[in-house]
């Protein structure tokens, strides 16, 4: 079995779903008391949330693949970055390793194209549905984005940062969701990606409205097990 390196916290609350997740996979797998090979960093979220608001990508990109280095140097045989957002910084990281990156939109884009569907709504942070680096990934696969109106958009985003980033589900916030995905529907969307490692804890069903719903944690999670038994 490889080890893989999670660069995680971003936020822990998602991460601790990936290890548990991770974990699940390989004893699933490999049966018995097998579990994952993981070394994890766990960088604060909080330091992270600063340089996001002031825009500081360049030292996000900096302060990320420093991080990963470590994990590269612990001997790992590959990275995760266990957050859609800060995949903004992924060309940066990968310009630096030397071990693969298993980049999050490319298993987010597996999953959809499994199930034959070509035209999905993305929901996440406000960085990741308005800026170019996620579209684009999963628009590289063929596949057609819509993002929800502005309001919505905003919404989604402050539900991201002010609940699920603390642990915190609301009836309500899930209800919103569903209507906002009620509204995408009407724009002729085959699927929705949550786009956000944490939505998966607003919305665990498979399917909402008739709708196919792609976690982008479960996905990234079927990735990384994959490559850890390649
Ligand atoms: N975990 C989230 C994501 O997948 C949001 C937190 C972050 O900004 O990294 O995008």
């Amino acid at each position: 079995m490889k080890t893989i390196g999670l660069l995680g916290g971003m936020s822990w609350e998602s991460t601790d779903l990936y290890y548990q997740q991770i974990n699940r996979g390989i004893q699933r797998e490999l049966g018995s008391l097998n579990s994952a090979q993981i070394i994890l960093n766990s960088i604060n979220f909080a330091q992270i949330e600063i340089l996001q608001q002031q825009g500081k990508w360049k030292e996000a990109s900096d302060f990320l693949t420093r991080e990963a280095i470590k994990l590269q140097n612990a001997g790992v045989d590959g990275i995760a970055l266990c957050t859609n957002t800060m995949h903004i910084c992924a060309p940066e990281i990968i310009d630096e390793l030397s071990v693969p990156f298993l980049h999050i939109a490319d298993a987010t884009a597996q999953a959809v194209l499994q199930k034959n569907i070509r035209h999905i709504a993305l929901l996440g942070t406000l960085f990741t549905m308005e800026q170019n680096f996620y579209k684009d990934q999963l628009q590289s696969h063929d596949i057609k984005v819509t993002i929800p109106q502005v309001e919505d958009r905003k919404f989604v985003h402050k539900v991201i940062y002010e609940e699920l980033c603390c642990g915190q589900i609301h009836e309500s916030s899930r209800l919103q969701f569903i209507e906002i995905i009620r509204k995408l529907k009407n724009e002729g969307i085959q699927g929705v990606v949550l786009g956000c490692t944490e939505i998966g804890m607003l919305l665990p069903d498979e399917n909402i409205l008739n709708i196919p719903l792609f976690d982008t944690t479960k996905a990234h999670v079927n990735q990384i097990i994959q490559f850890m038994l390649d």
